[in-house]
């Protein structure tokens, strides 16, 4: 048996993972400051929710999911994205009914089976905020205002802001009219795949990354100029509190991103460092997508998503993620002393700091060596010389500094120190 990870996931260990974390405290919080309210849900799901939800058509659903039969034969699917869920557990447990808008949050892994390569991973993890019960412009600038605040917080700026609108199931059918009579003439430039999306999704077309795609839709009509006056009205009172937020933005009439059930506006955020997989974040309104699972009682909703393997790998590029050492204090004791590890691991926990050892007491410099990978910001060293006079070595591990402190004060000295 080999012991590999499967392709496309991967393992967080240490650094790593404890990166992973501050980035889902930091948005907890910001999410929080929002007045958003988490949901959890589970990874997995009847199959239907997402064909339905997604859209057959979508690459995701035509080509991405992990699905399997379960015991019972009942087709399960491993969630490629959070929204579905979040909408079946909104209908699920009636959320209208216990909040007349509901702010919702979720952190957790998703799966695709994409081609994996740097930043696309087939387990990947999401935060994602979705706001149900308003048609409200100003909601579709609070989501894309938390996703800038908490880029911003992490000392990720210079990414761009792209926006679009996509229209609703009114003026939508004749954008894609005149698209397909735009690309009629070309049809025999699209590539395989936007061959079959001129009939099954036309509007994908749009967002084709083949070159010879890229250049067909460049002189197609733009999906702004043909919106109905609802859709345009929106989108103008989206721009204009985006304006007044000070958020910069800029309108690409090709944006259209991969889900079908998008209506209305449309948005990602892109950091041009990360290179092919640039998209951090995307999100969009869905007015129709509730409608769709509920008789056709529609609840408007917007939401985002951002992808975190490709912030962490964002925030890496610019040196600006923040390192959390794994200890605050490390004991080096003596062959002599090593009975005094665990009570004075113990007191160093008492003062609220984080607290190790080597329990195999290899040599001081080789202890010394482990509190420096571990970051630890105080050693303290059991001298058998020292524990015969009660006390201990604390040293500053940043500016060196060192002390004698009697073993029964070390607990109030450390408490001094953490302050
Ligand atoms: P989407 O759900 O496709 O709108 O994606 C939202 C965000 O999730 C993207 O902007 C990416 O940052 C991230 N993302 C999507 N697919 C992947 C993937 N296969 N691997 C890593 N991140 C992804």
């Amino acid at each position: 048996m080999t012991l590999q990870a499967i392709r496309g996931t991967n393992d967080f260990i240490y650094e790593e993972a404890a990166k992973m974390r501050h980035l889902e405290n930091v948005f907890r919080k910001e999410a929080a400051l929002y007045g958003f309210e988490e949901v959890k849900t589970p990874v997995f799901e009847y199959t239907e929710l997402f064909t339905r939800g997604i859209g057959e058509e979508t690459d995701i659903v035509s080509k991405e999911m992990y699905t399997f039969e379960d015991r019972g034969g009942r087709s399960i699917t491993l969630r490629p994205e959070g929204t579905a869920s979040i909408v079946r557990a909104y209908l699920e447990h009636s959320l209208n009914t216990i909040r007349n808008v509901n702010k919702m949050f979720y952190t957790g892994a998703m799966y695709r089976a994409e081609r994996p390569q740097k930043g696309r991973y087939r387990e990947f993890h999401q935060f994602g905020v979705e706001v149900m019960g308003s048609n409200s412009p100003l909601v579709d600038v609070e989501v894309i205002s938390l996703n800038i605040s908490y880029f911003n917080s992490l000392g990720l700026d210079n990414i761009n802001l792209l926006m679009n609108t996509v229209g609703c199931p009114k003026c939508k059918p004749n954008y894609e009219v005149a698209l397909k009579e735009y690309l009629n003439s070309h049809k025999d430039s699209l590539c395989d795949s936007c061959k079959r999306r001129y009939n099954s999704n036309v509007l994908r077309v749009l967002d084709c990354k083949n070159e010879s795609c890229k250049e067909i839709v460049l002189l197609a009509p733009n999906i702004g100029d043909t919106v109905c006056d609802e859709c345009k009205e929106h989108f103008d009172e989206v721009k204009k509190n985006l304006d007044t937020a000070k958020i910069k933005y800029s309108v690409n009439p090709r944006l259209v991103r991969g889900l079908d059930y998008y209506t209305k506006t449309v948005f990602e955020i892109q950091d041009d460092l990360l290179g092919a997989q640039n998209a951090v974040a995307g999100g969009g309104r869905y007015d129709n997508l509730i409608g769709m699972f509920n008789n056709g009682k529609n609840t408007p909703a917007v939401g985002s998503a951002l992808g975190v393997e490709r912030l962490k790998l964002a925030l890496e590029e610019r040196g600006v993620l923040a390192l959390n050492s794994a200890v605050d204090v490390f004991v080096v004791v003596f062959k002599e002393t090593k009975d005094m590890l665990l009570p004075l691991l113990g007191k160093a926990r008492d003062a609220s700091m984080r607290a190790t050892g080597d329990y195999n007491i290899p040599s001081v410099k080789s202890q010394f060596k482990s509190a420096n990978s571990l970051g630890a910001s105080y050693v303290i060293v059991a001298g058998p010389d020292e524990v015969a006079l009660g006390e201990v070595n604390l040293k500053n591990m940043n500016s060196g500094e060192e002390e004698k402190v009697k073993i029964d004060c070390l607990t109030d000295k450390l408490r001094e120190k953490s302050i």
